[in-house]
């Protein structure tokens, strides 16, 4: 009898944006002609930079003769591209060895199969709200513990954001083991600067812990005293993973490309203290799961670094600031509480009259043909918000915000 991995059924059966397609799909029934505007998806809406489409083109021409076809790519990912992102790196004054970069197929990926190398018994810190997807992985790998009457799994410690910490994580008062951070983060928007990263890598280095940082949203960065990278902190080089993507960065989310990085000074510890390089176990984690991202794609996301395909990929990046600027701007002038917007493209705000966010969210979707995120989607404390992003198009943002100032 083949046994099910049972930690696989903790999880929600339907992702939770599925629930919400769920609920628009009823709206539709009732009111086939509405035209619904999407501020609610974490999706990009703008198609790939040029520069990229003509690298790829290149290369698909390369892969079509014999005497310029690739196979598999450098488990780690081609050299090419790697000597980019270091250099990038070196632009902000961290410096990193080629062998610490792994290119992968997005972020996402390796936020589940950071799990693999890691000790199951370890404690693990998520935000709240949070990114579901540390949650779930957590949950999958059989570490969560058991669900409590709150909703929380008993051997998770929920980082509390709140109002009184501008949606920030606060620090642990107990000690944990693995500790997911998210900057800038989804789905509250909110930054942490360099002095509260330290923080997070000074708990880190006194505890043994060690930190998944999530940096997705780094090329939204645009306020000085907050890092593009955990690396421009001192000591984090110990401490950090660091998982970027180009997914919303250059448009990349259907193509599929990004990259971790795992400092060689970067300890886990066996039961009896030892202590382990954490790249020595991903090295072999790479070398036996993954064959890596195709050469086309990699030759597409080397593209992003040249001198047009980083102006062209600041563009999509302001593109999608702007529209959140613009829904920061226009939520405030309406006179909710706004948070996040001016380096992430997410904005998230208190819903009117202290409704609940699923009742908010009917009401958008029902008064205003408005879809947002229901802040509760991303953990119990993010009930009473709502979350919009700055990724639909400019005439979009601009007629959903019409509707909110002025009725449908
Ligand atoms: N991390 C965060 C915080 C995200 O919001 C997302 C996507 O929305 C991802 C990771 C996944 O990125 P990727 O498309 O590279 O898998």
């Amino acid at each position: 009898m083949a046994l099910a991995n049972e930690n696989y059924l903790k999880t929600p059966e339907i992702y939770v944006f599925d629930e919400i397609e769920k609920q628009v799909n009823a709206f539709k029934v009732l009111h086939p002609n509405a035209k619904i505007i999407r501020l609610g998806v974490g999706d990009v809406s703008r198609p790939l930079p040029n520069e990229v489409v003509q690298a790829m083109h290149k290369a698909i021409d390369e892969m079509s003769k014999v005497e310029t076809f690739r196979g598999y790519s450098p488990p780690q990912g081609y050299d090419f591209l790697i000597e980019k992102i270091l250099k990038e790196y070196r632009s902000i004054g961290v410096f990193l060895d080629k062998e610490s970069i792994f290119v992968n197929d997005g972020a996402k990926s390796d936020i589940g199969n950071i799990g693999h190398v890691l000790g199951r018994d370890n404690i693990i810190a998520i935000a709240d709200p949070v990114y579901p997807v540390y949650e779930n992985a957590t949950i999958m790998s059989g570490r969560a513990g058991v669900l409590n009457d709150d909703q929380k799994w008993s051997n998770v410690v929920y980082l509390r954001c709140s109002e009184e910490t501008g949606f920030t994580p606060e620090l642990p008062s107990e000690k944990v083991d693995v500790i997911y951070l998210c900057n800038p983060n989804n789905p509250t928007g909110t930054v942490m600067n360099k002095v509260e990263l330290k923080r997070w890598v000074d708990y880190a280095i006194e505890h043994q812990s060690i930190i998944v940082y999530d940096a997705a949203y780094q090329a939204y960065v645009n306020e000085p005293d907050v890092p593009r990278s955990i690396y421009e902190i001192k000591g984090a080089k110990k401490v950090a993973i660091e998982i970027r993507s180009y997914s919303k960065t250059a448009g990349f989310t259907g193509l599929r490309c990004g990259y971790s990085v795992f400092p060689q000074e970067l300890l886990v510890y066996t039961k009896y203290g030892e202590e382990v390089p954490l790249i020595k176990l991903w090295s072999r984690r790479n070398a036996n799961y993954t064959n890596g991202v195709s050469y086309i794609v990699q030759r597409g996301a080397e593209a992003i670094y040249s001198r047009k395909g980083k102006a062209e990929t600041q563009e999509l990046v302001n593109y999608y600031l702007t529209n959140a600027s613009l829904i920061r701007t226009e939520l405030l002038s309406i006179g909710f509480d706004v948070y996040g917007g001016i380096s992430s493209p997410y904005v998230w705000f208190k819903t009117a009259y202290n409704q609940s966010s699923w009742k908010f969210f009917h009401q958008l979707l029902y008064e205003n043909h408005i879809i947002g995120t229901p802040g509760v989607v991303f953990g119990s404390s993010g009930e009473g918000y709502m979350r919009f992003t700055g990724f639909s198009s400019r005439e979009d943002t601009l007629l959903a915000l019409e509707r909110l100032r002025k009725g449908i």
